[in-house]
């Protein structure tokens, strides 16, 4: 059993002369950079538990011998960044992709942001930041893309070494006029070109809803366009997926305000296998039936996506005030054991829509996300 000093310098020392059981010992060709260095750049404390999960991974990367941690072990680094402080010591050492692949089968394997959650940061600052979090995938808002040539979207999201979960957003559907409701059809026939060109297997639809025209007209409409669309999302070879909207938004963004709604349009277009349910713990959290509509959604294939922020009190913005995980009410592991029940084994999406945090800065923001997530799913 080795146990880690509590301070940064002992363990600095205890890298730098490879002691046994660590992952600085010599012959697994780690080296350790400055940690002072590596300091500066962090922003978080770590706690115990991510520490030392951490350090297990470590461990199967080929270190002998036990690490264990003593309790209120505080200082150092999140688990993000700890693969940073190793870096192979020489350039044929196979050692720091084992560490990356290590840190993408794991803990954080199923990470994905939205590039709106990150508003303030471009396509490129996503590209390149997203990554040193340890997020393994993104979705792309079509904001995004504005002026952007796809193929090369398509190359830079690749060599990012993320893939990419869907496309954000198509739907809204539902207009008082037959040519708006033409226009929407046209422009989400445009989304499932942008999606293929960009290699994004799934589109998540917001579908829409007209102050004062029924939701029942609206909803009727919302499967009327989907039905005119998913043709071509089945030669494009993607998948669509309804997202309900909390009941907040029923007057002008959606229609659509729960899982049962959304089965109900799935069912009326006769369950077609590309058509489902992005389910998102921001919008439906609430509803008194939703393991049992999330246990449906797995039965019958539609559990295309799965969102997480979290609800404050108070919100102060009915659209722009989500809450970092952690921050708000909501039972977000909870529901996510229940779409993992189901067989899920996609990303979990961190959608986070927030005057407040695009107002800080980004990479101390991601940093949060990262440990945010990291503690959630520990
Ligand atoms: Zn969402």
């Amino acid at each position: 059993m080795h146990r880690l000093p509590r301070s940064v310098g002992a363990l600095q020392q205890d890298l730098r002369v490879g002691a046994k059981g660590l992952p600085g010992g010599g012959e697994h060709g780690f080296a350790p950079t400055s940690i002072e260095e590596r300091r500066a750049e962090f922003r978080f404390e770590l706690p115990y538990l991510l520490a030392q999960r951490c350090l297990g991974q470590m461990q199967v990367c080929g270190s002998t011998g036990e690490i264990a941690l003593p309790s209120g072990f505080e200082e150092v680094f999140e688990l993000v960044e700890f693969h940073r402080f190793f870096r192979p010591s020489s350039s044929e050492s196979t050692v720091l992709p084992a560490t990356r692949k290590l840190i993408q089968s794991s803990l954080m394997s199923r990470l994905c942001v939205h590039t709106i959650t990150t508003k303030p940061l471009n396509f490129e600052q996503c590209l390149a930041e997203f990554p040193k979090r340890g997020v393994t995938g993104i979705t792309i808002w079509r904001q995004a893309l504005e002026g952007r040539d796809l193929a090369t979207v398509k190359r830079q999201t690749a060599d990012s070494g993320m893939e990419v979960v869907s496309l954000c957003r198509g739907g809204f559907f539902p207009s008082a006029t037959s040519a708006g409701r033409q226009a929407a059809i046209d422009d989400n026939l445009k989304a499932i070109e942008q999606a293929h060109a960009i290699g994004a297997p799934l589109i998540v639809l917001v579908c829409g809803a007209v102050p004062g025209q029924s939701l029942v007209e609206s909803r009727k409409q919302i499967a009327d366009g989907i039905a005119a669309i998913l043709p071509a999302a089945e030669q494009a070879g993607v998948k669509l997926a309804i997202e309900p909207l909390h009941p907040m938004y029923a007057d002008d963004r959606s229609a659509v305000n729960t899982m049962r709604q959304s089965h109900e349009i799935c069912d009326a277009l006769g369950s077609p296998k590309s058509l489902g349910i992005a389910v998102d713990v921001y919008h439906v959290w609430w509803d008194p039936e939703l393991k049992e509509q999330i246990d449906l959604a797995g039965l019958t294939g539609r559990l295309h996506a799965f969102h997480i922020c979290d609800w404050k009190t108070p919100t102060t913005d009915l659209l722009n005030d989500r809450g970092l995980m952690g921050e708000g009410c909501i039972n977000i592991r909870e529901i996510s054991d229940w779409v993992d029940a189901t067989g899920f084994t996609g990303h979990r999406e961190v959608e986070i829509f927030s005057n407040h945090w695009w107002g800080t800065d980004q990479h101390v923001f991601l940093d949060k996300i990262a440990a945010s997530y990291a503690r959630l799913y520990a």
